[in-house]
């Protein structure tokens, strides 16, 4: 499957200078989606995961299927203010200003083997935060997968020695 022909690259957006990778004709195919969710959930079942860990939105649509497919918890990183009961949370530094991601408290038990999921690995902030929110609990963040990495923004270069699994590669 050569998952390339299921990404579309646009130019200039959300603002000029960028060139956004839009997955969502992976999720208009049946095919493409059942191959993605494969690799994944793959990956999750080699790290001996017992819980997938994906930040809203697009986060979600890979990372609750793979999770499914391997028989393994998920819970969802949300922005402040959705979830309903206690949560953990973690703030961090965007190109201009800052985010803060929450997950309930009681969704991570300490010892838990996490993998985290999401459609796309830039900078790393994002899974920095959820790797800091997991650890805070007791839990180890043992993968990583996404389906594309951006690879010039060394996202890869503060994971350290976490592995990771990414299907699409882009400069
Ligand atoms: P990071 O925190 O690694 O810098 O950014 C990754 C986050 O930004 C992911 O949650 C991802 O959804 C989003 N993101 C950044 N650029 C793109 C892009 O070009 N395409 C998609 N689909 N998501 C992006």
């Amino acid at each position: 499957m050569e998952l390339n022909d299921y990404i579309a690259s646009i130019p200039g957006f959300p603002r000029e200078g960028i060139i956004f990778r839009d997955i969502t004709p992976i999720l208009a195919s049946p095919k493409a989606m059942r191959h993605v969710t494969r690799k994944l959930a793959d990956f999750i079942e080699d790290q001996n995961a017992t819980l997938v860990l994906a930040p809203e939105a697009r986060g979600f649509l890979f990372g609750l299927p793979a999770a499914v497919e391997a028989d393994v918890a998920f819970a969802p990183v949300r922005k402040p203010g959705k979830l309903p009961r206690t949560v953990v949370e973690e703030t961090y530094d965007l190109e201009y200003g800052t985010d803060t991601l929450q997950i309930h408290a009681d969704a991570i038990q300490p010892g838990d083997r996490v993998v985290i999921v999401d459609d796309l690995l830039a900078t790393g902030g994002t899974v920095q935060a959820i790797r800091h929110m997991a650890e805070k609990c007791g839990a180890e963040v043992v993968g990583t997968a996404f389906v594309v990495e951006l690879d010039d923004l060394k996202g890869r270069d503060r994971l350290e020695d976490v592995p990771i699994l990414s299907l699409v590669h882009y400069e």
